[in-house]
């Protein structure tokens, strides 16, 4: 074959036929919990100002520091490709007045988000969330009803080795302290971290707690936990989040080291993964591979931040790819074979002709109707007419066309009857019934 001149740009791809019904299927139960739950769809513009995401994901954070897609428009403006969907949806709150509507507003959105990653494995540059937000609710009881929703998504889409993953990471009471504590910890041990922890604990500290590089792993794991510094509020929010997963038995691990990786977060924030063994032979570790699908948490000065009210909000997004590549993998078939009652076949100019306007009257009585009006071979044709496995295929050859008749042919017992053409779409409806 030859090598195409044009490619999907780096970290970009293609969602061909084959791959629609994974996502439709994923779209579908999605819709269809979120509706449950009394979740109504919001879409927003893939393109939002570019201070939206700078402000509300957060000036310190990989996304705004590494990984937007901004473009300056020929008036002048800074616009950037939406990387997650929370700031889209919290602009949308605020400028349509939601916080005057009886609270809370309950969104959901599914479309694509721009990031400008290093591509690998199940990691795009552009790729799909499924998404929802509660603004306006600052029960703990949403928090888990959130997580409950997606673990039910996952769970429904027949994901395997699901585990939730938990932590509280303050609010503006007792988080700075923490911070203070751990920055002073790390300190006492820069020369151990890497580079970028080095710079972290001046910029972002709690990233630190969530670094991928073994020496700082060891150093984290001695660390003081946030969990211990909560103030009352926060802590008596974490423990009512732990009763209510205990009581609708989701299972969940806390996890002292989950910080994510967005500013706006406060109080509970919470992943879902499917885990895997390691495959790698050489890998004698029994850790497991995790598969992030889904993460989220609460953030309660995010809508006043970006000059709304003082409302509380909670949310997540979870990753279309991945789900669809597990889905896949584990070996769910979802492509059917189709089929169609009736196979419209022709011979000759008059009778494509015919064959158009045939069509939309079979269209106009909801009959699938097959067709294959650029091709002159009959037998093609009726090969075609086997393979979606067609009870009746129409014939129109050039006598048929001239005398405005039609032939039936029944194909289980090949036989064959001749009727005016204005009749068909009467008699096929007939026998089909
Ligand atoms: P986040 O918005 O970073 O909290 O991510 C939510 C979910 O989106 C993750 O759990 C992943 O399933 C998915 N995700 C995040 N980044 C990517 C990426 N670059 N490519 C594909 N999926 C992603």
């Amino acid at each position: 074959m030859k090598k195409p001149r044009f490619k999907t740009p780096t970290g970009t791809h293609d969602i061909l036929p084959d791959d629609q019904p994974y996502f439709q299927k994923i779209y579908n139960v999605c819709e269809n919990i979120a509706s449950f739950y009394g979740f109504k769809k919001i879409d927003t513009p893939i393109l939002e100002e570019t201070e939206l995401f700078s402000k509300g994901t957060g000036l310190t954070t990989d996304i705004v520091q590494k990984q937007m897609y901004v473009l300056k428009t020929k008036g002048g403006d800074y616009l950037t490709l939406r990387p997650e969907f929370t700031p889209g949806i919290v602009r949308a709150y605020i400028e349509h007045g939601m916080q005057s509507l009886p609270q809370p507003i309950k969104l959901y959105s599914f479309g694509p988000v721009f990031r400008y990653e290093h591509p690998q494995a199940g990691r795009y540059r552009q790729f799909h969330q499924f998404d929802i937000e509660v603004i306006g609710e600052e029960s703990p009881v949403i928090d888990v009803q959130i997580i409950n929703i997606f673990y039910n998504i996952l769970k429904e889409l027949k994901v395997k080795n699901l585990a939730v993953e938990i932590n509280s990471i303050g609010d503006s009471q007792c988080r700075p302290y923490y911070k203070k504590l751990l920055a002073n910890y790390l300190r006492s041990r820069e020369g151990a971290l890497c580079a970028d922890c080095r710079r972290r604990i001046r910029e972002n500290v709690l990233r630190v707690l969530d670094c991928k590089e073994e020496k700082c792993q060891r150093i984290v794991s001695q660390a003081p936990q946030i969990i211990d510094h909560l103030c009352e509020e926060c802590h008596s929010h974490f423990k009512r989040v732990l009763e209510f997963l205990d009581e609708i038995e989701v299972p969940y691990r806390l996890n002292p080291y989950l910080v994510r990786g967005l500013d706006y977060y406060t109080k509970t924030i919470f992943e879902i993964f499917s885990e895997e063994k390691s495959k790698d032979e050489s890998d004698t570790k029994d850790f497991p591979v995790k598969n992030a699908l889904a993460s989220g948490g609460r953030y309660d000065n995010l809508v006043k931040m970006l000059g709304g009210d003082n409302v509380k909000a909670v949310g997540c997004a979870m990753g279309v790819e991945r789900v669809q590549s597990l889905m896949r993998t584990r070996g769910l078939q979802l492509k059917k074979q189709e089929t169609y009652p009736v196979f419209f076949a022709q011979i000759g100019n008059l009778a494509k002709r015919k064959g158009l306007k045939l069509l939309e009257e079979f269209r106009g009585v909801k009959i699938p109707i097959a067709e294959s009006l650029g091709k002159d071979s009959l037998k093609a044709q009726l090969g075609l007419a086997d393979k979606v496995g067609a009870q009746y295929t129409l014939l129109v050859g050039q006598r048929e066309a001239l005398d405005g008749s039609i032939i039936i042919r029944d194909m289980k017992t090949g036989r064959q009857d001749t009727v005016k053409l204005d009749k068909v779409v009467k008699e096929i409806e007939k026998r089909l019934r």
